[in-house]
């Protein structure tokens, strides 16, 4: 059986109060749409009035701790996430493989731990320019996905995001056809790591916005989308969500 699409935004550090007004109007809407999961990773603060504030819609974070607990200033653990409210998160997004230097360990310890304790996982990989312009975005990508992803995802919840770093807030999009190919790559590298390869959404990212994402959606094996700066408002990120649903 087909997996519902998913489409999740991610807030990024964008998020007050006042905010939660635009939440609840997502989560209405999405309800329009019951064949697509729609969800939200909004920061670690939000997390709780956002789930008060829309009950029965998927609030994700951003990253979590792989400690239970501990000594860990600042950061956030799998249980702290579930109890504010949280059924997702996203791990390796490249804006902390980056500015936090996460390694592809970390971020495939994150994941396990994520899975372990029964939140969903949206595992991000990605390629620079460079590595795109000297041909090696697939043998980089499908690298990174084999030292990030977790050993026993079992009947966990995982999704895949292919997030090329140099089409995230650029407007700068992958042919279809490059799109096509590296989500090909991602499918055969779940496949031999993970029998149950087919159950694993592969999600891309990268200026995903109304205009383009239908034919986005229409690229085999994409299975979704996850959308940084689009997702802010309900008038942007809608159309992507009815997009999803119109390509099944
Ligand atoms: C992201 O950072 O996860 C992202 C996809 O951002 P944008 O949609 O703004 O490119």
């Amino acid at each position: 059986m087909a997996l519902n699409k998913l489409v999740a935004g991610n807030w990024k550090m964008h998020g007050l109060s006042a905010d939660l007004a635009e939440i609840k109007a997502i989560a209405d809407a999405s309800r329009q749409y019951p064949s697509v999961d729609v969800a939200l990773c909004v920061p670690a603060i939000l997390i709780e009035r956002a789930s008060r504030a829309v009950p029965g819609f998927a609030i994700g974070g951003q990253d979590v701790h792989e400690a239970e607990k501990g000594a860990h200033t600042g950061c956030t653990s799998a249980e702290m996430l579930l109890d504010a409210g949280a059924s997702l998160t996203i791990v390796g997004h490249s804006e902390r493989r980056d500015a936090q230097r996460e390694s592809d360990a970390e971020v495939k310890a994150k994941a396990a731990a994520g899975l372990l304790r029964g939140l969903a996982v949206i595992l991000c990989v990605g390629e620079s320019l460079d590595v795109r312009e000297a041909g090696d975005a697939i043998a980089t990508v499908t690298a990174q996905l084999d030292g990030s992803l977790p050993d026993d995802v079992g009947a966990a919840t995982l999704a895949i995001a292919y997030e090329p770093i140099w089409a995230i807030g650029t407007g700068k999009v992958p042919t279809t056809d490059e799109i096509a190919e590296m989500h090909a790559a991602i499918r055969a590298k779940l496949g031999e790591r993970h029998g149950k390869a087919g159950a694993i959404r592969i999600l891309y990212g990268g200026s995903v916005k109304a205009s383009n994402a239908q034919e986005i959606f229409g690229v085999p094996d994409v299975d979704g989308a996850l959308v940084g700066g689009a997702s802010l408002k309900a008038t942007d990120f809608m159309p992507i969500v009815a997009a999803a649903a119109a390509t099944g």
